[in-house]
């Protein structure tokens, strides 16, 4: 067997930045119950290990005790739920991913400038939902092209779109094209909505999954840019699996035992769980691993702005630390990397 390992794959800068919100908070406020309003990230293993920290993860602001700590996702929060958070007087830590807030001030200018805003998303989905609360009056969702008959328009003329930070760009395309066919003055986003991330992941797909007799995703299945990598494998004609961890892998899947694998990771999949998958698969079928470079990323985004004064406040030393991502070790065949260090320290609990 022969696995291709992709990069980029997991964590993103905004993943990352969330993750390392909550850690800090942890490491803040020992003693102290940290709460989180959703997912930090959509990640079982993530959340999971959160959990087992003590952290108890919400759905509601009401679940807050007064004067909590609470944190904000990666994914984005509607005004409604930093306004209840405030009039509870909860200590608010907001880890939205900074591109997901991009979308969020887009929404808000355009809507301001008498726009409407017509929002390509899975409704349901948390980032949505934050984004088209900010401005509720003037967004519509799009989920796909059949929406777009039942859209109400006032002025075919002041139309925008915007998107989901984690859409597949394949998807994505082709409800813009709808839409510009339906409305052709609609405008664009001024940069693409769907971030770095996201598109270097799926790209890396799309370039190497040819190669491959199968993709297996790692990642959960609420991860919207995990299930994403698996069907931009299958539109390349490459079947694709998604797993949280090693223990997902089914024999079935391998007929003969020397397929060639491509080995990739959402954005929220911590890099432990890659190493774990690659070493089930040298363990038991003697795999061969080739890393396999389509993009280099070097984002990182700061912590939030209180959260950093809360830091300094505390005189916590290093409080400007960065993450920064190790590249994977490859020795003999055996992939041995698990790769989030902090400051030099090993830190992959995610
Ligand atoms: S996937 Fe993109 S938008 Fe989402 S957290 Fe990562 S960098 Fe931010």
């Amino acid at each position: 067997m022969r696995i291709m390992l992709t990069n980029p794959r997991g964590f993103c800068a905004g993943v990352r930045m969330a993750v390392d919100v909550v850690d800090r908070v942890l490491d803040l406020f020992p003693g102290e119950t940290v709460y989180v309003y959703h997912e930090i990230v959509h990640n079982t293993h993530v959340v999971g290990r959160f959990r087992g920290r003590g952290v108890v993860f919400v759905e509601r602001v009401e679940e807050v005790p007064r004067g909590a700590i609470l944190v904000f996702s990666a994914h984005g929060i509607p005004p409604s739920v930093r306004q209840q958070a405030a009039e509870r007087g909860v200590q608010a830590i907001d880890a939205t991913c900074p591109l997901v807030t991009k979308v969020h001030s887009e929404a808000i200018r355009y809507a301001r400038q008498g726009y409407q805003v017509l929002l390509i998303g899975h409704r349901h989905h948390q980032e949505v939902v934050g984004t088209s609360g900010e401005v509720p009056e003037a967004t519509q969702v799009v989920e796909s092209a059949a929406d777009i008959a039942g859209l109400r328009i006032d002025d075919p003329e002041k139309l925008v779109y915007l998107t989901q930070t984690t859409l597949s760009t394949d998807d994505a395309g082709v409800v813009i094209e709808a839409l510009r066919a339906a409305f052709p003055k609609i405008k664009s986003p001024p940069s693409e909505d769907i971030c770095y991330a996201t598109t270097n992941r799926q790209q890396a797909v799309r370039v190497l999954a040819p190669e491959a007799d199968l993709v297996v995703v790692i990642g959960s299945t609420n991860s919207s840019n995990s299930v994403r990598l698996t069907e931009i494998a299958e539109n390349v004609g490459t079947a694709a699996r998604l797993v949280d961890d090693a223990a997902g892998l089914e024999d079935s899947w391998f007929a003969t035992g020397d397929e060639t694998v491509l080995v990739t990771a959402g954005a929220s999949a911590p890099e432990d769980l890659v190493a774990g998958v690659c070493r089930a698969l040298v363990e038991k079928y003697g795999a061969t691993i080739e890393c396999r470079d389509v993009f280099e990323e070097d984002m990182e985004f700061a912590l939030p702005g209180n959260l950093r004064r809360m830091i300094k406040e505390r005189g916590v030393a290093g409080a400007d630390r960065r993450i920064r991502v190790e590249k994977p070790v490859v020795t003999a065949g055996v992939y041995g990397a698990v790769a989030l260090t902090v400051e030099g320290r090993r830190k992959d609990e995610g």
